[in-house]
């Protein structure tokens, strides 16, 4: 008696033509990961690809629990399953569903079987199996009844071409689209809870990422850094590989700081964040922007403001969190894994320079006029000479 991990696919299904291309993408992805932990622990894993489900095997003591926890990271699956696998023998399942009753059962008070056959040689019909297996199962925990309606525990029998697999039912997976099916975009990763999230979002549909942060040495730290780059792991789970970049602005937000009006100056670093991702973006060959705003989360994302920032980019620029609640944002980066990270305290370079009152409808002509008083070009120049960047997988 093995236990397999059984993985459903979602959209790609769906997908006509080109369903190669996302099915190669999607197994690329699940074996480098689970390549990877073949290294960190012992054993290895075998995969076969059966009746729209991908199988997983775990041989030579492999860690199936661990693979299970991955895969449950792997855009383009829907479900996760891990089953016991036995022959196609009605005692062999038997004998598999008295050993493992408890794990099948848990602390369930009632049950009911559900039994599925593709095979249909197979000497039971579906109700015969569930019958007996149920039959198996009352005998074993007197305390169980059957409810076939409203369920607490569902023992699963499916009966497929090679084998048996008996399980209690897949947990969600993480859905989307395969990695590197959609193209690639750069994400604004601030260390604030909404980028990663935002970041999330996008790799959700098959997008690859890189990230850009600003950073404003002396006034932000080395902790603040390493923060980030604790955040682009984190998301990299998700999104596969990550160039991280690093742009430095202290110039930038200095020059800012001593020419232009007071109420402008955010506005005007966003609008240099923005000119500068363009330009990584155009390095990084991703095609699009992503941020974490949400209207009206701050002053520099009121309705006003986001146009006057958007006005400098020539290339689409996702908001994914545009209509969420912070609260709804929040619940994300703790499925997400980031919400810990993100709440350290390290400062951010817009905090550094935040104008007292900042204008909160501002105009592109507003924005123009200031940015007469600085030299423009030679700033996002400096900047972007300056960057840095570390890749992380
Ligand atoms: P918070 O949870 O604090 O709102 P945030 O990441 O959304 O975090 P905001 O100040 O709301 O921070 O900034 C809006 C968006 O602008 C961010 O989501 C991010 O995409 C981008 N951004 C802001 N500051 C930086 C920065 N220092 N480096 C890179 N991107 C930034
Ligand atoms: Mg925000």
């Amino acid at each position: 008696m093995n236990q397999i991990l059984l993985l459903k696919y979602g959209e790609i299904v769906l997908k006509g033509q080109n369903r190669k291309f996302f099915d190669e993408c999607l197994m690329s992805r699940t074996r480098f990961l689970l390549k990877q932990l073949e290294r960190k622990s012992s054993g290895n894993f075998t995969f076969e690809y059966a009746q729209s489900t991908l199988c997983i095997r775990a041989e030579n003591g492999a860690d199936i629990y661990a693979a299970r926890e991955l895969m449950k990271k792997v855009f383009g699956i829907v479900s996760v399953c891990t089953a016991y696998e036995t022959e196609k023998d009605m005692d062999a399942i038997s004998d598999v569903v008295k050993q493992n009753l408890h794990e099948l059962i848990g602390n369930a008070r009632t049950f009911k079987c559900e039994a599925r056959r593709s095979d249909k040689l197979f000497p039971l019909n579906s109700p015969q199996i569930c019958t007996e297996i149920g039959g198996i199962v009352l005998e074993t925990m007197s305390n169980l009844s059957v409810d076939v309606h409203n369920p607490e525990a569902v023992v699963f029998i499916e009966i497929r071409d090679k084998s048996a697999f008996i399980h209690s039912g897949g947990e969600k997976g993480a859905g989307g689209m395969p990695n590197g099916t959609n193209g690639k975009a750069l994400l604004l990763l601030s260390g604030g809870i909404d980028s990663p999230v935002a970041g999330y979002m996008i790799a959700k549909r098959g997008v690859s990422l890189d990230c850009v942060y600003f950073e404003s040495p002396p006034y932000t730290s080395e902790l603040a850094w390493q923060k980030v780059q604790m955040l682009a792991g984190k998301i990299a789970l998700y999104s596969g590989r990550i160039r991280l970049y690093a742009v430095p602005v202290t110039e930038i937000q200095e020059e800012i700081y001593q020419k232009c009006d007071s109420e402008m100056t955010t506005i005007l670093l966003r609008r240099f964040m923005m000119r500068l991702a363009e330009k990584v973006a155009t390095e990084a060959a991703a095609s699009a922007i992503i941020t974490g705003e949400s209207i009206g989360q701050v002053a520099s994302q009121t309705m006003p403001s986001i146009v006057v920032i958007d006005n400098v980019c020539n290339i689409p620029v996702f908001r994914p969190c545009i209509g969420l609640d912070k609260e709804e944002i929040v619940s994300i980066s703790r499925k997400i894994d980031t919400f810990g990270t993100s709440s350290l305290p390290y400062e951010d370079c817009c905090t550094v320079f935040t104008p007292r009152h900042p204008n909160i409808r501002p105009t592109i002509e507003e924005a123009l006029a200031e940015e007469q008083k600085i030299d423009v070009d030679k700033l996002v120049e400096n900047a972007f000479l300056n960057m840095k960047y570390i890749n992380i997988q």
